[in-house]
């Protein structure tokens, strides 16, 4: 084999000896691929097929040593190095273009400790592998909504989902994190060993090193719940979102509420006669008792003349994969996302206007509560921060990867999310920014613990190693 040309870290390219190469593949218990090996196309998949990015190398490691080694060689050759977990990203960080991608996918081990309540979790794990996991104790963790989202990169930007407004965001629920750091240590960071490293992978992304296993504390949640989605005509969105509020404003914890607007998709739960016809929608996740769940959900179930109602009891595993079919890999995407304190009437106003000759049938502008146990912490606990949240907003555009609607649709998502930023609590979600996104913007979602963030990369990460992701310079 020739030598082999890899991207370095200043962004040039750097010849590679083969025998260097072939030295390095020697000692893993995993895997080096090259384009031409079984299995790259897998390892360098991306949700968002709008990103066009080819590592040089990939190395799919069978252990922590292995990730040791492959930090040490990165570091020590200068090159360019990616982490990727779920590879669901937007911004498609989970690859270095023409550097080298370590795919954490062969990591996958889920353990369950009953007793101590808490899941060991390997940085390979899709959300899918730990709630199948832990919900066979009746347990979860709080993960996000769209199953096959890495466990990796959710956490390590903050993360949240249907059970964000009883237990916090994702990072409230980790315990502990096993990482391998840029000087090539192993630690393991929790509240009382390396508690700043710790505080900095609350929300800080793949900024400070690899993280090899992630601890969460356990709930008792499930295994079934009432839970689902209900859909109107358009024109019933005013009373909709009316209701919406006035439930949200509320509801207990255990029931979370998410209302989108949207054109309705071709699904089955749907009539055909609403496809492709202006719908709102609410999706319903209540965990309580399904006493409770049926005295909550009645003003919704009740409300008006639904198209359709699919809020029932159900595994709570098949909740968090409803969404799924949603948001298929490949397709274009493009999202902006903000925090907001509450929901105004003028809020409401704006919303609505952004759909007015609405053509795309899959742009929507997603409101997704999270109010709760996350509003009870201090700004700083953990570098996530946005303790003010109420509702997330995405705006969110898919559309086929050959109909040539990039810009329109870009576009479109651009305008809604000028109109609704004024009001926003000025953050908004690192997990959700774009290729095109500034280091402003990166700053913005982190706000005051910005500075703290910068600190502790400096001193776990000097030479700036862990630059594939949204960047927070040492
Ligand atoms: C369809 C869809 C639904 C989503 N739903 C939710 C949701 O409900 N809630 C929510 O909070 N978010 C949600 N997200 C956002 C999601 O949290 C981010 O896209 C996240 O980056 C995905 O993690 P991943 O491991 O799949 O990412 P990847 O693309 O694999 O990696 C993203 C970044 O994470 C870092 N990273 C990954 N693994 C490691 C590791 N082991 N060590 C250090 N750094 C690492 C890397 O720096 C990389 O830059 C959703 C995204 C999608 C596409």
């Amino acid at each position: 084999m020739a030598a082999v040309q890899i991207t370095g870290l200043a962004g040039d390219r750097r010849e590679v000896a083969a025998e260097t190469l072939d030295g390095f593949a020697s000692a893993l218990e995993g895997s080096l691929l090259y384009p031409d090996s079984e299995g790259f196309a897998e390892a360098t998949s991306l949700w968002n097929g709008m990103i066009k990015k080819r590592p040089s190398v990939v190395v799919r490691p069978g252990s922590t040593e292995d990730v040791l080694r492959t930090v040490n060689f990165a570091r020590d050759n200068e090159l360019e190095l990616s982490i990727r977990g779920g590879g669901h990203n937007i911004a498609g960080l989970a690859l270095s273009d023409g550097g080298i991608t370590l795919d954490m996918s062969p990591m996958k081990s889920v353990q369950v400790d009953v007793d101590a309540r808490l899941v060991r979790v390997g940085a390979g794990c899709t959300l899918g592998d730990v709630d199948r996991a832990t919900q066979e104790q009746g347990r979860a963790a709080t993960l996000g909504f769209v199953s096959a989202t890495g466990v990796a990169g959710l956490t390590l930007g903050g993360g949240f989902g249907y059970l964000t407004r009883r237990f916090g965001w994702t990072i409230d629920d980790l315990e502990e994190a096993e990482i391998v750091t840029a000087d090539g240590g192993v630690r393991r960071a929790s509240r009382t060993a390396s508690d700043d490293l710790f505080w900095a992978l609350r929300g800080g992304g793949g900024n400070f090193g690899v993280v090899t296993e992630f601890v969460y504390r356990l709930h008792d949640v499930g295994p079934q719940i009432t839970a689902g989605v209900i859909a109107w005509p358009a024109s019933e969105a005013d009373a909709v979102l009316e209701l919406y509020r006035t439930i949200a404003e509320s509801a207990p914890r255990e029931l979370t509420l998410v209302a989108i607007r949207r054109n309705a998709p071709p699904a089955p739960w749907l009539p055909e006669a609403a496809h492709g016809t202006p719908i709102i929608q609410i999706v319903a996740c209540h965990s309580g008792s399904l006493e409770q769940a049926t005295a909550d959900l009645a003003p919704i179930k009740s409300h008006g003349e639904p198209l359709a109602d699919m809020i029932q009891v159900r595994d709570y595993v098949a909740q968090q994969a409803l969404l799924d079919a949603t948001q298929p890999k490949g397709m274009h995407y493009y999202w902006k996302s903000e925090f907001l304190p509450g929901l105004s009437d003028e809020l409401f106003e704006t919303y609505n206007a952004q759909f007015v000759g609405l053509k795309a049938p899959a742009n929507q502008i997603v409101l997704f509560q999270v109010s709760g146990a996350l509003n009870e912490r201090a700004e700083d606990d953990g570098a996530m921060g946005n303790r003010e949240a109420a509702f997330a907003c995405v705006i969110q555009s898919m559309w086929g990867p050959d109909t040539g609607a990039d810009v329109a649709n870009r576009e479109w998502v651009r305008t809604a999310w000028q109109a609704l930023k004024s009001y926003s609590t000025g953050g908004n979600y690192v997990n959700f920014q774009t290729e095109d996104e500034t280091d402003e913007r990166t700053k913005e979602s982190y706000r005051g613990n910005f500075g703290r963030l910068a600190e502790i990369k400096t001193k776990y990460d000097p030479t700036n190693l862990f630059r594939v992701n949204r960047n927070i310079r040492p």
